[in-house]
């Protein structure tokens, strides 16, 4: 029950009426008996988002689209991965010090490995944005053999450089082999669901295809790798586990990883 002791959590992002993230940790929070209420705040200019956040005493944010760069100087302090990164999608409010975490990492890192290893894995990363870079240091720390593929070279070979990795244009990914796909762009996301980022002949039988969009949750990507014999990670796996990475921040505690599971599922088959 909400009352004058429950504590304030909220995701702050433009947009963010469609974020999952309210009902995900809402979830999670009863679950654990947590006394807690998460919220969804449409933030424009990131500087007052921040002032109030100190001000009311908010314990705990998640940050998205687009502010996951521009909140990095208005915080107390950086995590190393998220200074790696770049980018900040967690914050902690530790007595009035507010602390930037990343999480995508982590939970990219953590879906991946329930079906594969990625050390000494040729693992091409198809995009290059906030997500594609979360998910490149997360993979190189794990010793994987990076290609990044981007439809803007200039960006791709970037992020390429900054992870030491190769980089290989979208008309060439034919021409190598590949280990592990991963669609880190948001092609065949709702409602342009007919999407399909790489070309369907190199998803062989015995490769790793993921894709971080979640919504559809069986993505155009998906469907054609799991028909051509490849295994599958979906979006919603890397979505719930940096959730779960968020919560077990906030809170101190495990968080309730198939509650939060169970939860976001079935919002998305609705
Ligand atoms: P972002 O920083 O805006 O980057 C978008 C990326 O998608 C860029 O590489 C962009 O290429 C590429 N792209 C966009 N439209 C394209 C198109 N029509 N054809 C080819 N490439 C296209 O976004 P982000 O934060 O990295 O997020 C990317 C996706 O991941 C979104 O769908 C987001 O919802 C999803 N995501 C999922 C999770 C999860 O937990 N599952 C977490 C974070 C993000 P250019 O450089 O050429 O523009």
């Amino acid at each position: 029950m909400i009352s004058s002791h429950t504590n304030t959590f909220c995701v702050i992002g433009d947009p963010v009426r469609h974020s999952l993230s309210p009902l995900m940790h809402n979830a999670a929070f009863k679950e654990t008996g947590t006394d807690g209420v998460y919220l969804a705040f449409e933030v424009k200019d990131i500087s007052a988002a921040i002032y109030g956040i100190r001000g009311l005493g908010i314990l705990g944010v998640s940050v998205t689209i687009p502010h996951k760069v521009s909140v990095i100087p208005h915080l107390d302090e950086i995590d190393k991965t998220a200074r790696q990164i770049g980018a900040v999608n967690t914050i902690v409010n530790d007595r009035g010090k507010l602390r930037g975490y990343n999480t995508d990492c982590f939970g990219a890192s953590k879906a991946l490995a329930e079906k594969t290893e990625v050390q000494g894995k040729r693992v091409l990363i198809v995009g290059a944005g906030g997500a594609a870079r979360a998910i490149g240091f997360g993979i190189a720390e794990k010793g994987g053999i990076i290609t990044i593929s981007n439809r803007t070279e200039e960006k791709g070979r970037s992020l390429a450089h900054d992870l030491q990795a190769s980089f290989c244009g979208l008309e060439d990914l034919e021409s190598k082999d590949w280990d592990i796909i991963i669609n880190a762009t948001s092609v065949g996301m709702a409602p342009k669901i007919e999407g399909c980022p790489v070309p369907e002949s190199i998803l062989q039988p015995g490769r790793v295809v993921m894709d971080i969009v979640y919504n559809p949750q069986e993505t155009l990507l998906l469907k054609k790798a799991a028909q051509r014999g490849c295994e599958t990670v979906d979006g919603v796996s890397m979505f719930v586990y940096q959730g779960a990475c968020q919560f077990e921040l906030w809170t101190g505690r495990d968080a309730p990883v198939s509650a939060m599971e169970k939860t976001v599922r079935r919002a998305l088959s609705l």
